[in-house]
């Protein structure tokens, strides 16, 4: 059984983004970039499933620019076997990545796609739920356990009143969430290993899909800031902040 793990190339979590001078979007020169937190969790899940006997091949793919292929390379130092790198400079949308997706699963025929939830960029949560209506498969998101037997999975998903349990046939879609798993450190000689597994680079021409953006963004702007907070001297003097300033009580 073969699984198909997508995983895009996204600022690092731990930088705090800035916005662009002229508002069209976040500055991402020259800042650390990285692989979204929850495509992590997805390859680790993976190549869990592959360590257990059940899958036989792991394929991690990544849309997006040139130096994505570094992404695939840390997909591959988790333990993914392989990488192929749809390569374009077009800003992506998640129908875009979708579409491309479904490309590549015709072609790879993979039991199983794990993305993550949303990417950390555009949090738009969009991507895995597309896949599976563009190719009519079962989705389960927000997975928090993954079981997988006998030409079905177990899901266990997080929602507002406890746990939900899904059984879905196999072939089938999942989208992670954080409490899933908790990927391994990737050493150094699984990085250097991870060098010399294959790495395919596809267009989106080549998979015959129209990347087109269908949506603008008209602007993207900082949160207003906040202004300092203060120390109040004692109780009194809270409470008649609270009254006459704030004017909440
Ligand atoms: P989103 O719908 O943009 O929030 O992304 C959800 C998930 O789709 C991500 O966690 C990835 O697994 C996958 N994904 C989104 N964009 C890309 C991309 N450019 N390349 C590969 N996978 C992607």
């Amino acid at each position: 059984m073969k699984v198909l793990v997508p995983v895009k190339r996204v600022v690092d979590y731990n930088v705090k983004v800035r916005v662009r001078s002229d508002q069209t979007g976040v500055d991402d020169a020259n800042v650390k970039m990285s692989m979204n937190p929850f495509d992590e969790i997805a390859v680790e899940e993976a190549v869990r499933i592959k360590e257990n006997g059940i899958a036989s091949e792991v394929v991690t793919v990544s849309c997006g620019v040139a130096q994505s292929q570094e992404t695939l390379r840390t997909a591959m130092a988790i333990g993914a076997d392989r990488g192929v790198l749809v390569q374009t400079d077009t800003q992506l949308q998640p129908l875009a990545v979708a579409k491309l997706l479904k490309g590549l699963v015709d072609q790879e025929q993979p039991k199983l796609v794990i993305l993550g939830k949303q990417a950390i960029d555009d949090d738009a949560n969009q991507t895995g739920q597309m896949l599976a209506a563009l190719l009519n498969w079962p989705q389960a998101t927000f997975a928090s356990k993954i079981d997988v037997e006998d030409g079905k999975v177990t899901v266990t998903r997080e929602v507002d009143g406890g746990l939900e349990t899904l059984s879905l046939a196999l072939p089938a879609i999942i989208t992670t969430d954080l409490r899933l798993n908790e990927p391994r450190y990737v050493t150094l000689p699984n990085i250097m290993k991870a060098k010399k597994k294959p790495l395919e680079v596809v267009t989106p021409e080549k998979l015959g899909v129209d990347i087109t953006p269908r949506l603008k963004t008209l602007k993207v702007s900082e949160p207003p800031v906040r202004s300092a907070g203060i120390i109040v001297p004692d109780v009194m003097a809270l409470v008649d902040k609270l009254k006459n300033e704030a004017k909440v009580i």
